[in-house]
């Protein structure tokens, strides 16, 4: 058989994974990669923490496991695969099986015949066509020479006040490394809330915390950048503010990079990514897409989404890899959208369907529950969680699952991705066997306390009801009755100061009399994440009390103004 020739164009997440595992599979194969950056595998993940001062070493974004960089001899000692870099494939001829290609450098061009193809182009990041868009001072943060102005930004020292356009992963990762490098930030958000994968009430709780680190504006845009002799000077708002700053960071999300595969006549989709089949393969059976540039599969709505994580772009990767070495053996089903951010010193990430996505996409049998608690016992400095769960109220099917803090997210989110990926219910999750010792996680872990809770309100043990329905009653000026059964000391460190009843849960048995003749009165109890609170209402309703909810979550999980 002749030796196989595959080409890759792109050379940072996808497309380096694709190479070397076609040369895994295949020790004789002519592997070639063209790259239009001059860097290769860079980790573009690790941008806004090399500009935050996390680490200083540039080349530790484009290591190997092993310490090694990943440049054009690493590619061709380690793995025999050769590398372009600074080459720009323009075109592809499908009938000839050839992609051509020019030196960004030299400015040469040049062509190659391929067996097989692999696009793994990535996405470029929008940039509102507005008046001043060009002026010195505005950049993106996609690209390494991104990074490294505004790790120039930091390391000069000389920039005070900055402006971050998006409160995305990308937008608010970035306000964290604008932040630490000691500059004063405004983030921008068009729409009415941050990381629009979470619910409302959960991005709220995000809101609160980044405002405790930088000036947040939601529900405005920019109308224009504001220069003088060609340098930013400031943002104007869409409402007239105008917003002065030296720097300015869009991050509004990217658009796939297809225009070669469009202009070779392969098809795009409606959210503008390159279509696949699940063997990461094209219409055309010698061309296979990857990565930020392709749309796939959301594996719970069945509706096709552009992913652009670099996880994902790394799963696809492999499995095109081995494809066009091996025919279509392996598989990439598609995503359950799961995601995690680092948001100052808290952690967010969710999985699955938000309540808003599940509806949205018309299931509507849904429950959903919040829970707070620590990540692990308070003698080994456990640090709060919140979770919110939304689950299939006719199965008890896990739909999705969102969780910020600045406890262990991390882990709870994979929790949860697997329970979903693995098509578990809420009582399976209930008995889950997950590790324990208390340097890690308590006796009952968070997310199966968050089941436990879950399991209660679908078998009618327990009534909760979320901060945003609790403060919708409130603006509509229901006749509640509001019960805190914290200590008295607890209450006067912290307070919703709402109207509310202090009675301690001890003295609650003893105090009966203090609580409304009406049995049906509509009585709401809270204490620090609820669980007092939950034990309060099982003994209001012991006494007859037939109309009490639980504030879920309680005051960690409230996303509004206290009093204290
Ligand atoms: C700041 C930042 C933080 C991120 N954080 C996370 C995170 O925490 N978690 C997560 O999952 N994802 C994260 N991502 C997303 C992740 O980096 C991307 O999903 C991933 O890099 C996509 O890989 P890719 O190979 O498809 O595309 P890219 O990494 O964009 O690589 C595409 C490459 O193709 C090259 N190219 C394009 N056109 C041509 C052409 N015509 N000829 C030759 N070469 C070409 C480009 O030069 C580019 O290097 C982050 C992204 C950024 C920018």
């Amino acid at each position: 058989m002749s030796t196989r020739r595959i080409i890759v164009i792109g050379g940072s997440a996808a497309g380096p994974k694709a190479a070397s595992k076609a040369r895994r599979m295949d020790e004789n194969a002519e592997i070639t990669i063209y790259q239009k950056a001059s860097d290769l595998s860079m980790a573009s993940c690790g941008y806004p923490y090399y500009i935050g001062g996390f680490f200083d070493d540039r080349n530790q974004l484009l290591c190997s496991p092993a310490g090694v960089v990943r440049d054009s001899k690493f590619f061709w000692n380690a793995k025999k695969i050769t590398t372009k870099v600074n080459t720009q494939v323009t075109s592809i001829d499908r009938d000839k099986n050839m992609i051509q290609f020019t030196d960004l450098l030299t400015g040469e061009k040049g062509c190659a015949e391929y067996d097989k193809l692999i696009i793994a182009t990535g996405a470029t990041p929008r940039k509102p066509p507005i008046q001043g868009i060009e002026l010195d001072g505005i950049t993106t943060l996609q690209s390494l020479p991104d990074a490294d102005y505004l790790r120039k930004v930091r390391d000069e020292g000389t920039i005070k006040n900055a402006v971050v356009i998006g409160g995305g992963l990308i937008g608010i990762e970035t306000c964290e490394a604008l932040h630490l490098a000691g500059i004063e930030i405004t983030l921008i958000e068009l729409l009415p809330q941050l990381l629009t994968f979470l619910d409302k009430q959960m991005a709220q709780l995000v809101e609160k915390y980044v405002m405790s680190k930088a000036n947040v504006i939601l529900e405005n845009g920019v109308a224009a950048f504001l220069g003088e002799n060609g340098k930013l000077t400031a943002v104007k708002l869409q409402n007239g503010t105008e917003i002065p700053c030296e720097l300015a960071v869009v991050a509004i999300g990217v658009n796939p990079n297809t225009k070669l595969a469009t202009e070779a006549g392969l098809q795009i989709g409606k959210t503008g990514g390159l279509i696949v089949n699940e063997f990461m393969q094209t219409a055309d059976p010698d061309i296979y897409a990857v990565g930020d540039c392709i749309e796939i599969p959301n594996l719970l709505t069945h509706s096709v989404v552009h992913a652009p994580y670099g996880d994902l772009a790394n799963l696809q990767g492999r499995v095109a890899g081995e494809n066009v070495i091996s025919g279509n053996v392996a598989k990439f089903p598609g995503t359950i959208q799961t995601g995690i951010c680092k948001v100052f010193d808290y952690g967010v990430g969710a999985t699955g369907l938000s309540e808003q996505n599940a509806i949205r996409n018309g299931i509507e049998n849904i429950e959903t529950v919040v829970n707070a608690s620590l990540d692990k016992p308070g003698f080994m400095q456990g640090k709060l969680l919140v979770t919110k769960l939304v689950v299939n109220k006719s199965n008890g099917l896990i739909l999705g699952a969102q969780v910020l803090g600045p406890g262990d997210v991390s882990k709870q989110v994979a929790i949860w991705a697997m329970a979903i990926q693995g098509k578990m219910t809420v009582d399976d999750m209930a008995n889950a066997d997950l590790p324990y010792a208390p340097p890690y996680s308590l006796a009952i872990d968070h997310s199966i306390a968050t089941a436990h809770i879950m399991q209660n309100k679908l078998n009618g043990f327990f009534t909760g009801i979320s901060a945003e329905q609790f403060k919708k009653k409130l603006n509509n000026k229901e006749p509640l009755i509001l019960l805190d059964v914290r200590n008295p000391d607890e209450y006067e460190q912290m307070r919703l100061g709402i109207g509310e009843k202090l009675i301690p849960l001890g003295q609650l048995r003893k105090r009966l009399e203090e609580m409304p003749q009406d049995k049906d009165a509509e009585i709401i109890t809270w204490c620090k994440i609820s669980l007092r609170g939950y034990e309060a209402a099982l003994i209001l309703q012991a006494n007859g009390y037939t109309n009490v909810k639980v504030l879920e979550g309680g005051i960690m999980a409230w996303p509004y103004k206290r009093e204290k």
